[in-house]
């Protein structure tokens, strides 16, 4: 007998790399190319690490209301969490405890398994189609719940409002996710249907769209009902979750909605003027609801482009699992000067 035996053993989900070169591109984690507004530089620059001495509020009262005014929802239905994962992680814990699968699509975010693996909670994948298109109707069936990301990562792909809507109508009894990291790039949202469904949970991060990767902000919004449900755990686990500075940085990007929309406008002209010339170089991809595209080759693999770019220090990522995917690459969008650089590079490489 060992203690080894008593150990939660899981393996766990591989983070994109933070690579330290200097001079690098860096296309591998979807991070936003631009500084966050300039309200957040501010806000940093009068902070007094003196303050460090206290706790901060354990309830994230400021940039909750911030949250809840911007979204024009009650603050008790905001939930805010260390980065999005760890609100759905929360989320996992709080709502997945009956026992049966839930359910997420087969290509998708591949920290879901991981959570439900670690806290043991049972999951059935959902194939998407050969599209890599999501089908509401295979979310009718026997569930513990349901995870959808829209967009969908690392598909770029949507699911229509209507969708969502029918997989909601089928599944009364257990709570929906939808995991929406990607949908200020052009995607619509499923707030408005908060009002009307009490068990729809939808979360949002501060990583992609408000360049905030560094500070660890993300949220969820849904009924009262299931916050209070999700606090209860938080506060059983880690009262003190986002850090002070998180806080400040955090409120003061969401009161900065001009620099906001703009950055966010400028990633996604970018994303549409480059997917035309990575098209003319031979590539397949769909038009992408997200700040990255997800594109695949029929004459190069993906594993030999990615090592290729890596030695121009070029970083985009690549998923070796599932196999129908293994063949595709993650690109990030940069600024138009970073990817003027990918798409020469690319060019250099298949001229061999
Ligand atoms: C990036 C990402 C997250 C996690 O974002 P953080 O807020 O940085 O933890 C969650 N879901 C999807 C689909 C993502 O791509």
């Amino acid at each position: 007998m060992s203690w080894e035996q008593n150990v939660r053993c899981v393996e766990p989900y591989v983070p994109g790399e933070q690579p330290k070169v200097s001079n690098m591109i860096k296309l591998n984690t979807n991070e936003c190319p631009y500084p966050p507004a300039p309200k957040v530089q501010e806000v940093l620059s009068q902070t007094d690490a003196e303050r460090m001495r206290l706790y901060p509020d354990p309830k994230i009262t400021d940039l909750t209301e911030a949250l809840a005014h911007y979204h024009q929802v009650d603050p008790a239905q905001v939930f805010v969490g260390i980065g999005s994962d760890d609100v759905l992680s929360v989320a996992f814990l709080t709502f997945f405890h009956s026992g049966k699968p839930v359910l997420f699509p087969d290509i998708t975010y591949s920290f879901y398994p991981v959570w439900a693996d670690v806290y043991g909670i049972p999951y059935a994948t959902v194939p998407v189609d050969e599209a890599f298109q999501i089908h509401p109707e295979d979310y009718k069936r026997e569930n513990g719940g349901i995870v959808i990301a829209n967009p969908n990562a690392p598909t770029t792909l949507e699911l229509s409002t209507e969708g969502i809507r029918e997989i909601l109508n089928a599944n009364s009894d257990s709570v929906v996710i939808v995991d929406e990291a990607y949908v200020d790039f052009g995607g619509t949202t499923a707030l408005s249907l908060v009002s009307e469904y009490d068990n729809l949970l939808v979360v949002r991060t501060f990583s992609k769209s408000r360049s905030m990767a560094g500070m660890r902000i993300g949220y969820a919004i849904g009924s009262a009902k299931l916050i209070k449900y999700m606090s209860d755990v938080k506060f059983s686990i880690n009262s003190y979750t986002l850090n002070r500075i998180s806080i400040t940085t955090g409120t003061a990007s969401v009161q900065d909605d001009a620099y906001f929309k703009e950055i966010v406008a400028r990633v996604m002209k970018t994303r549409d003027t480059y997917v035309t010339e990575l098209r003319k170089l031979g590539f397949v991809l769909p038009d992408s609801k997200t700040n990255f595209y997800f594109a695949t080759h029929p004459k190069y693999s993906a594993e030999f482009l990615m090592t290729k770019l890596r030695e121009r220090n070029i970083f985009v990522r690549h998923f070796k699992k599932p196999e129908c995917i293994s063949n595709y690459l993650r690109i990030s969008i940069g600024t138009d000067e970073e990817m003027e650089a990918l798409v020469k590079a690319l060019k250099e490489i298949m001229e061999g």
